[in-house]
């Protein structure tokens, strides 16, 4: 007997709605299941898109307070409407959520609600119904990852859901974790006007972000007012109906201390969510994290099982999961799918925004590749001094014996758009050369990008 659909996609995060829509352009019949309300997976709903919501508009509530004086602007009582903010952040999320259903009606890929368990390699159950297949591609994503003696309630003590949903500004924000949604979400909330300390077991903030950008990163966010307790240790967290006291002790050894705050977020990284999937009876392996093992072609230990995105090995992105689900798309109809890891930005879109893409110095260090840099900082750059965006550096490695361009740091404002055409240059291969003599448009930002391709060999213009 036929199956019912060429592939079921268990998931409709941006691994999953992308490789369904994929596969639809690619003439199969698809299936994806997902068991939230609305479509887009944690990206669309609790993830990217409301982070960077609330970031923008904090972002225009911080600038409207301190930053227009310097242009001339005066503008009296800006006060904040939380409420409204909030609302703003909810349409954007439904707004791009419905977007994915036009997508999913306009290709005709079946929407099946509720939770998916793969009974079988060629058949899934949704809500008890079974579902025949040929393909199975799992894209369920990943959750926060707990910590224990921190329980979270999502009243007192917040995963990084509860943080983006808050209806009143915390007195005092306790941040574990000084990673990236950690950093983005801290920010929100003190533009907003809490207070911020951010606990690190490290003794940096983001673990793989060139150092020097870190050190930079940093600094510019202890002047806004955000606090830094590196080489922490918490070791619980005890909440009450009027706050919550954090018990925190240095790694090195030392004293023991509390910290008393109204409200923690909890932000010490994400894994894999594969409960409930039914991996084990039906033998699909997972590596020493939990993350579902796959080959170079997103297979799994099963035949006809694929996974993508968060569940599966490489950075936890939206992007990396997309460009695998094209991929895995492409390589189910007979075709070269192909995903360059080498070539995946990392965005942190606080102020400043830092952009990260492929080899940082630590990296080449440590592999023992001779390599050049290439620095330029945007107080030497004309546009940023025109918008009084001078904050930061464009940082370029490159391998010394061949120029070819090996990594891309950007710290400053509008770093994530920046990056862009470094990742095309990477994509393509390029050398800094190649970079330092392309034509950018002046006055933009992106001359500070070819300045820094020139200081490469040490021939940047204007500095
Ligand atoms: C606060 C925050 C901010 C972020 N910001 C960014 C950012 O700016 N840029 C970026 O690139 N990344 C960001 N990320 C990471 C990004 O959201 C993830 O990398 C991305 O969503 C992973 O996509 P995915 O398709 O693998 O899984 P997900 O988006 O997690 O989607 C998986 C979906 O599968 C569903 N599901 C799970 N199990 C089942 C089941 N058994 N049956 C049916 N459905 C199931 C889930 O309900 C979910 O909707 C952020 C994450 C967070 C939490």
């Amino acid at each position: 007997m036929a199956e019912d659909f060429d592939v079921i996609v268990i998931g409709a995060g941006p691994g999953g709605y992308v490789c369904a829509i994929r596969a639809a352009q690619l003439g199969l019949r698809v299936a994806c299941v997902e068991k939230r309300e609305t479509l887009g997976g944690t990206c669309l709903n609790i993830g990217c898109i409301p982070s960077k919501a609330l970031l923008h508009s904090s972002a225009v509530f911080a600038h409207a307070r301190h930053g227009l004086a310097d242009h001339g602007v005066v503008v009296d009582g800006v006060r904040l409407d939380l409420a409204r903010m909030q609302a703003r952040k909810a349409e954007v999320v439904e707004a791009n959520t419905k977007g994915i259903e036009f997508l999913f009606r306009k290709h005709k890929i079946t929407w099946l609600r509720g939770a998916g368990r793969i009974a079988a390699p060629n058949r899934v159950e949704v809500a008890g119904a079974p579902h025949t297949t040929r393909h199975i591609v799992i894209a369920t994503g990943s959750e926060s990852s707990p910590l224990f003696g921190v329980a979270v309630d999502e009243r007192r003590i917040l995963s990084s859901t509860g943080a983006l949903a808050l209806d009143r500004v915390p007195a005092h924000l306790v941040v574990i974790g000084a990673g990236v949604i950690g950093l983005e979400l801290g920010s929100v909330w003190r533009r907003l006007g809490a207070e911020v300390t951010v606990i690190e077991y490290l003794d940096r903030i983001v673990p793989g972000l060139d150092s020097e950008v870190a050190r930079h990163f940093r600094r510019a966010l202890t002047k806004q007012g955000m606090r830094f307790r590196l080489g922490e240790r918490v070791t619980g967290t005890n909440a009450t109906d009027t706050g919550v006291t954090v018990s925190l002790e240095p790694v090195k050894g030392g004293a023991a201390e509390t910290l008393a705050a109204d409200t923690v977020l909890l932000a010490i990284g994400r894994r894999p969510h594969v409960e409930g999937l039914g991996l084990d009876a039906v033998g699909v392996a997972l590596d020493e994290r939990g993350r579902v093992r796959t080959d170079a072609g997103f297979a799994t230990s099963v035949p006809g099982i694929y996974a993508i995105g968060d569940a599966i090995a490489g950075p936890m992105l939206a992007h990396k999961a997309e460009e695998e689900g094209v991929a895995l798309a492409e390589l189910l109809t007979g075709r070269a799918g192909h995903v360059n890891y080498t070539a995946i930005p990392g965005v942190i879109y606080t102020a400043p925004e830092v952009a990260s893409l492929g080899e940082t110095e630590d990296s080449l260090k440590a592999a023992g590749v001779a390599y050049n840099v290439g620095k330029f900082p945007f107080t030497a750059n004309g546009r940023a001094r025109a918008m009084g965006e001078t904050e930061g550096f464009v940082k370029l490695v490159a391998d010394k014996a061949t120029d070819r361009l090996l990594g891309a740091h950007i710290i400053g404002a509008e770093a994530g758009t920046l990056i862009a055409e470094l990742v095309t240059a990477l994509e393509f291969g390029a050398s800094a050369e190649d970079v330092a003599r392309t034509c950018h448009a002046h006055p933009s930002l992106n001359e500070a990008v070819k300045e820094a391709a020139l200081a490469v060999d040490g021939r940047a213009l204007h500095i």
